[in-house]
Formats: structure tokens, C-alpha cells, sequence
């Protein structure tokens, strides 16, 4: 995720709220993106850093037990490879596109070891099929697996180049009929801003903000395309920081934390 430039403050009058002001609420059944940059280490520089996948892990396994949540994870590939990458290396975009796709199997399959060694059955569904490796994506048996209390991760996006996995992380949340996309930070930043936090002390973070100023805003928060997605979908995003330990289950449980799209 990039965080809100200085430039996203132009155009919308909407001052920001305390996060206090927003109540919890619960939810059911939510769709968590988590980037794939999120289970890299920026100081190993590993690729896939054990102890921060099995943080992750560990704590939506427990979410689970605990609060009764259905999750579906959808999983990026960024760690791993991104489409736009290799068109500046001059491969085929398409073919770009595919090759992050199958980074996002890689990190599923990373997941679904961690969260099932914490005892938490899970099942991956692949929108590319790879019967050998994991299910293909059915929509009606995704959501038997989350009634039937296992976390189901999507890999492969949604299996189509010139899209991240922000868009379909908004389509199978749709179809899955979630209440919410939790889209988890991982770059310092705990919500939506006025302004770069990083860069400016005074920035403020909104408690709410609606998808048009989002929009307006240019507040790069998530693909254009499933901003406006959830947006015609009367579909939530909850914006916040993945990589604070607690925060995945204080967003899973509905707790105000971050800044809520709606
Ligand atoms: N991708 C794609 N179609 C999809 C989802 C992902 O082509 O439906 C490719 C795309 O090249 C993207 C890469 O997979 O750059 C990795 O996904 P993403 O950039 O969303 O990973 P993240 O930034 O979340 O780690």
C-alpha cells in the first residue's frame, strides 16, 4: 500500500475523527487482504520470513477459535514477483501477471502451513487450477469451508492478469457475501491520512471516509478498481496496520481500529 501524499489532502472538505468516535462492531464473515510483502522480512531479507508468517498466523488461528469469525484470506505476491516488474524487464505483461500469480500460491501455501500448525484447518483455493497443489475456487464451497469454521485462503488472485489481488480480495468478498475487507498495512502507516504520515507530523488519520473521497482524494489505499467495486457493492474496507501485534484480531473482532471506507 502506498501511504496518502501530501497532494491527497486537495480537493475534499472532511475533517478527520478520532477513532474513538467509531463504535465496534462484529462481524461475521471477512475477507483479510494481506500483502505479500507483509510475510517478507526487511531485515533478513528473506522472502518469506517464518516468525512473521506464523505471528500472522497465530493470530487469526486464535481469532477464529475465539470469536467465532469466518476469514478468507486473500493473499498478495509482492515479496515474490510483481507483473509491473517484469514489464519494466520487457516480458510480456500478461505473462508478468501470471508469474505474480503463481507468487501468490507460493505465500498461500506458506499460510495454510503456519495456520494449520496452529492447529486451525484451512483450505487453499486456487483461481488458476493446480489439482495437485491445492482446490480450485468454487464459490459455494468456499463459503461451506467457512461454515464449517476452516479458513479458507484464495491464491492466484483471480486468476486474470492486469489486476492485483486487491480487486479480487473485493470480488470474492462480494461473493462470498463477507461484511467486510480487512486490508492490512504493512508499511508503518495504521489507516487512511490527510497527509503522508511519514512525512508529515500533522497528519491526521480519519476515523471514516467515504469511497468518493477516497476517490477525490487520489488516497491510494487500495486498486482504483476495487475501490469503486466495493464502492457500487455497498461493500467496507477496513484499513489498518496488519504488522502490530493484535491488531488482526482487534480488526477481526470490529474493533475501531484504522479507518473504515464506506
Ligand atoms: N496478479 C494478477 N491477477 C490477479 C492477482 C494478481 O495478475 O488477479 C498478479 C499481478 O502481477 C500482481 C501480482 O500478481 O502484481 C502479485 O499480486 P499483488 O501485486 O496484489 O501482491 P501484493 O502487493 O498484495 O503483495
Amino acid at each position: 500500500m502506498s501511504a496518502t501524499g501530501p497532494e491527497a489532502a486537495a480537493g475534499v472538505d472532511m475533517p478527520p475523527r478520532p477513532a474513538s468516535a467509531r463504535p465496534s462492531r462484529r462481524w461475521q464473515r471477512t475477507v483479510l487482504k494481506i500483502s505479500g510483502e507483509a510475510l517478507a522480512s526487511s531485515d533478513t531479507h528473506e522472502t518469506i520470513d517464518a516468525p512473521t508468517v506464523s505471528r500472522i498466523a497465530r493470530e487469526i488461528a486464535q481469532s477464529v477459535t475465539e470469536l467465532g469469525v469466518e476469514v478468507a484470506v486473500m493473499v498478495g505476491g509482492g515479496n515474490i514477483w510483481r507483473g509491473s516488474t517484469g514489464q519494466g524487464e520487457g516480458i510480456d505483461r500478461a505473462t508478468s501477471d501470471t508469474m505474480g500469480m503463481l507468487g501468490t500460491v507460493i505465500n498461500a501455501l506458506a499460510l495454510q502451513d503456519a495456520i494449520e500448525r496452529e492447529g486451525q484447518p484451512t483450505r487453499v483455493l486456487s483461481a488458476i487450477s493446480m489439482a495437485e497443489v491445492c482446490e480450485p475456487y468454487i464459490r459455494r464451497r468456499a463459503i461451506r469451508h467457512l461454515e464449517k469454521g476452516r479458513v479458507v485462503i484464495f491464491a492466484a488472485g483471480m486468476g486474470q492478469p492486469y489486476f492485483t489481488t486487491d480487486t479480487p480480495a473485493a470480488l470474492r468478498a462480494a461473493e462470498i457475501e463477507a461484511q467486510v475487507i480487512l486490508k492490512g498495512t504493512h508499511s508503518g502507516v495504521d489507516g487512511v491520512y490527510d497527509a503522508d504520515p511519514r512525512v508529515d507530523a500533522s497528519a491526521k488519520r480519519f476515523d471514516e471516509i467515504g469511497f468518493m473521497d477516497v476517490v477525490a482524494r487520489d488516497l491510494r489505499v487500495m486498486d482504483l478498481t476495487a475501490i469503486t467495486f466495493c464502492r457500487d457493492n455497498a461493500l467496507p474496507i477496513l484499513v489498518f496496520d496488519l504488522m502490530t501485534p493484535g491488531n488482526i484480531r482487534s480488526a477481526l473482532a470490529g474493533e475501531p481500529i484504522g479507518t473504515l471506507i464506506r
